[in-house]
């Protein structure tokens, strides 16, 4: 598989970057890991006239800690989020999901805001050029059709980053700039939940950082991912969840984060009143693990039966549960 023809271009500022965007809109693909860029233009399925490193940009690198938040700047590396002892001691279900991310070799090169960033995917999309000639084009190629559920009006691509349910769970906000303007939004409204579409992003937008509030109350954080392989694996299901206390030791805050179970990671609305307590019972995890099961909206276009991935959105939901309780014990 070869690569299309293109020009590269590598602003030394975020600002430069900022006016190179505005000029280039949509003939420009930004690039900072490259480590999906670079498959998805070998498949044939993007061929920007121009790539915009964000490699020189020394302003986009870094975790910071301020009052009350922690900010990551989008060109961080998921190895820099694994060796930071800050990530480490706060964030627990952040660490779990870079740690279970792809493997070394990927974690080195791929960046924070390019695995937010990065497409849904479908085993009847990402596909070489070849495969997809022998098919109709399907909703996501421009085409009215889906391969995946017969007769369905929509696409059910899915979305399949690791990061997004944890910084999600914790409540987190992403910023956006462009030329003489900015954005902060919570990350779970950035996503559309459209498979063929599914961030609100413009094409002259950079993603810049992350915002994590730092909680005032003890706090606990888990990340499970179901995957076939132990490395190079994306999560087929995954589930984070986010727990903290009151002053008075009661259980006031639940967000569990579905992810890889629709085209956008989806928050269990109603977890926090299923779990009153530091010691929910069996009953209470069954009914947070079936609200779960109740958002995903799953059909046979991975590399797993739908059936059996609903399955385990119960299952790892639990698990991560479970685990969330733990480190809540442990306590901040
Ligand atoms: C073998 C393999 C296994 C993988 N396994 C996993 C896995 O287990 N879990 C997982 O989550 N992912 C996985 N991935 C996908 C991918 O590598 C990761 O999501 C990675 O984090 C993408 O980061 P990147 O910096 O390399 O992104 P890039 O490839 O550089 O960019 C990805 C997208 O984000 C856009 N972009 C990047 N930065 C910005 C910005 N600052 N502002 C605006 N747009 C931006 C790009 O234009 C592009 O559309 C895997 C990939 C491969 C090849
Ligand atoms: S879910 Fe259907 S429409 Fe979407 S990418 Fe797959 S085949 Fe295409």
């Amino acid at each position: 598989m070869r690569m299309p023809t293109f020009n590269i271009l590598e602003p030394g500022s975020k600002k430069k970057a900022l006016l190179t965007l505005d000029k280039y809109r949509n003939k420009l693909k930004v690039v900072a890991g490259g480590t999906e860029v670079v498959v998805m233009m070998k498949l044939g399925l993007s061929a920007p006239s121009y790539l915009m490193s964000l490699n020189k940009i020394k302003g986009l690198k870094g975790i910071e800690k301020r009052k009350n938040e922690v900010i990551i700047k989008s060109s961080t590396t998921i190895k820099e989020i694994l060796q930071s002892p800050l990530m480490n001691e706060k964030f627990k279900g952040i660490t779990q999901a870079a740690q279970l991310l792809a493997a070394p070799p990927i974690q080195n090169r791929a960046t924070i805001g390019g695995n937010i960033l990065q497409n849904t995917r479908c085993l009847y999309y990402n596909q070489s050029e070849l495969f997809r000639n022998g098919l109709k084009p399907c909703f996501k190629a421009g085409g009215n059709i889906c391969h995946a559920a017969r007769g369905g009006k929509r696409c059910f691509s899915v979305y399949q980053g690791d990061m997004a349910p944890s910084l999600i769970s914790l409540g987190s906000k992403v910023k956006l700039e462009k030329n003489n303007s900015s954005r902060t939004i919570l990350l779970s409204d950035f996503f559309t939940g459209k498979g063929e579409n599914p961030f609100l992003i413009e094409d002259n937008e950079l993603l810049t950082e992350f915002i994590i509030p730092l909680p005032d109350a003890k706090y606990g954080s888990s990340y499970e991912k179901l995957r076939i392989r132990k490395g190079l694996e994306y999560p087929l299901v995954s589930t984070a969840v986010f727990l903290s206390e009151d002053k008075d030791g009661n259980l006031d805050n639940a967000r569990i984060v579905i992810g890889a179970a629709a085209s956008a990671p989806k928050i269990i609305e109603n977890a926090s009143s299923c779990l009153k307590s530091r010691n929910p019972s069996a009953e209470d995890m069954d009914e947070v693990a079936n609200l779960a099961d109740n958002l995903s909206e799953m059909i046979n276009n991975l590399s797993v039966p739908a059936t059996y991935r609903r399955k385990m959105v119960k299952v790892v939901t639990k698990r991560s549960l479970k685990n969330a309780f733990q480190d809540l014990k442990r306590g901040y």
